[in-house]
């Protein structure tokens, strides 16, 4: 189906490397993971995400069940897991730290970096108002792309859209500017300008960059109160030397946003740019009829990332999971023996990875079959072999003879043998 991929072996390596270093950093952040379903009311997002953002306008997966119930498959986490978190008590007089990954569904136009079906990896935080969390969140995404050799191929963008009350003032000077304008804005402004007239700031076309340059910028219209968590943010960034730019057009497309908004952005994915999001969200517990609880977050794509990962070249080979081992017996009576090596193997060096050879054939055969593996050693064992507790390891990469060793000795041989290797 269009915008929907298939994840193949050779890619899924990679996403395994990818979401262990993910799951491994959130550990180490003090943040759970929670799960929710993929479906939802589709209520929740109209509520959350806003009437007249692009996702509810023309992006969601949205249909009716059986029950006649409108549904619709996720665009994005956040809504989910305020609802979850919300329906089981998470935010009662209490703090939480929390992160999610899974598919995420838009009705979008398939192009690089841009998928009907994509992964995100998010995180949720809830009862923090201050600055200090803010921060975290920032840092703990600087760590990320620091482990994937990512950092200096990325941007900290920032912005303050200010609280709900300042947001509405400058709202209206926006509009008033764009109306003088008017004559400039496209089809799609023009029908925002009524709707959304901040997502017009947001707007790509070189027709409009003048006349958006000159719009009055939001960051110079925000409370006092922002203005400090703002400055107080930028502080901590600082302190932990953590470069941003400040973007005054950050607006971000979903409309819960409040005060904090960030973007992580790279130039070498073209147009699909930004591969991590967010920012704060203060109403939106309360909107959708919980307390009023502060909460910050983010979400990445991992599609992007894994295609900037590509692009740079800065995948580590171990990631891509080879094979250590292919054993085979030289022939079918030296097959069960064969089986019963690999298994002992696994048993005394549990971090190999090891392939038996099955399906018979003889043994040009069985050796074509190792040549082609991707493994570094094959481990062969033929009737003498079998008899004398011994067996053959040979190189498949490099030319060097091949050596017989006692099987007992089999596992420390090999770790020394395939660490010398090691390029
Ligand atoms: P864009 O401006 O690229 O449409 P967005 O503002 O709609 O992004 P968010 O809803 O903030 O994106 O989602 C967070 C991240 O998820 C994005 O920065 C991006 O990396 C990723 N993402 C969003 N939509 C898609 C998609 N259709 N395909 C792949 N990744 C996506
Ligand atoms: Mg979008």
């Amino acid at each position: 189906m269009r915008g929907m991929n298939d994840l193949l072996p050779g890619q899924s390596s990679v996403w395994q490397y990818f979401e262990s270093q993910v799951a491994t950093l959130m550990q180490r952040y003090g943040y759970d993971e929670i799960r929710t379903p993929v479906l939802e009311q589709t209520a929740l997002f109209c509520r959350s995400i806003g009437e007249v953002t692009d996702i509810v306008e023309k992006e969601m997966y949205t249909f009716e069940d059986r029950n006649g119930d409108s549904l619709t498959l996720r665009p994005e986490g956040t809504a989910s897991t305020v609802r979850a978190a919300m329906e089981h008590g998470l935010l009662h007089n209490q703090t939480q730290r929390l992160w999610y990954t899974g598919p995420m569904f838009r009705h979008e136009r398939p192009q690089k970096g841009r998928y009907r079906q994509f992964h995100q990896v998010g995180v949720e935080t809830y009862g923090l108002e201050g600055p200090d969390i803010d921060a975290e969140v920032i840092l703990l995404s600087a760590r990320l792309w620091k482990q994937l050799g990512l950092y200096e191929h990325v941007t900290l963008e920032l912005n303050s859209l200010g609280s709900n009350e300042a947001r509405a003032a400058y709202r209206d000077k926006l509009v008033a500017y764009f109306e003088a304008h008017h004559e400039v804005l496209d089809e799609d402004s023009r029908r925002r300008l009524t709707s959304n007239p901040l997502r017009i700031l947001d707007s790509k076309n070189p027709a409009m960059a003048d006349m958006l340059a000159d719009a009055p910028r939001l960051m110079d219209h925000i409370d006092d109160e922002s203005r400090q968590h703002f400055e107080a943010l930028t502080a901590r960034l600082d302190a932990a030397g953590i470069q941003y730019v400040i973007n005054p057009r950050l607006v971000r497309g979903l409309d819960y946003y409040c005060r904090t908004v960030f973007e992580w952005t790279t130039s070498a994915l073209g147009s699909q740019g930004t591969v991590c999001a967010g920012g704060r969200y203060d109403g939106l517990v309360e909107q959708l009829g919980g307390k009023p609880t502060p909460a910050v977050g983010f979400a990445m794509g991992i599609e992007r990332l894994i295609l900037l990962l590509e692009t740079l070249d800065i995948v580590p080979d171990e990631a891509r999971a080879p094979l250590d081992v292919y054993v085979l017996g030289m022939d079918a009576s030296t097959d069960g023996s064969a089986m019963h090596l690999a298994e002992q193997l696994r048993d005394a060096a549990p971090e190999l990875r090891v392939q038996l050879h099955c399906g018979g054939g003889n043994f040009k055969n069985r050796m074509k079959k190792a040549d082609r593996s991707d493994a570094r050693l094959a481990l062969i064992l033929g009737e003498n072999e079998q008899a004398s507790g011994q067996v053959a390891i040979k190189f498949l990469r490099d030319e060097r003879s091949q050596q017989i060793i006692a099987q007992q000795d089999l596992a420390a041989a090999l770790k020394s043998l395939l660490a010398e290797q090691t390029p």
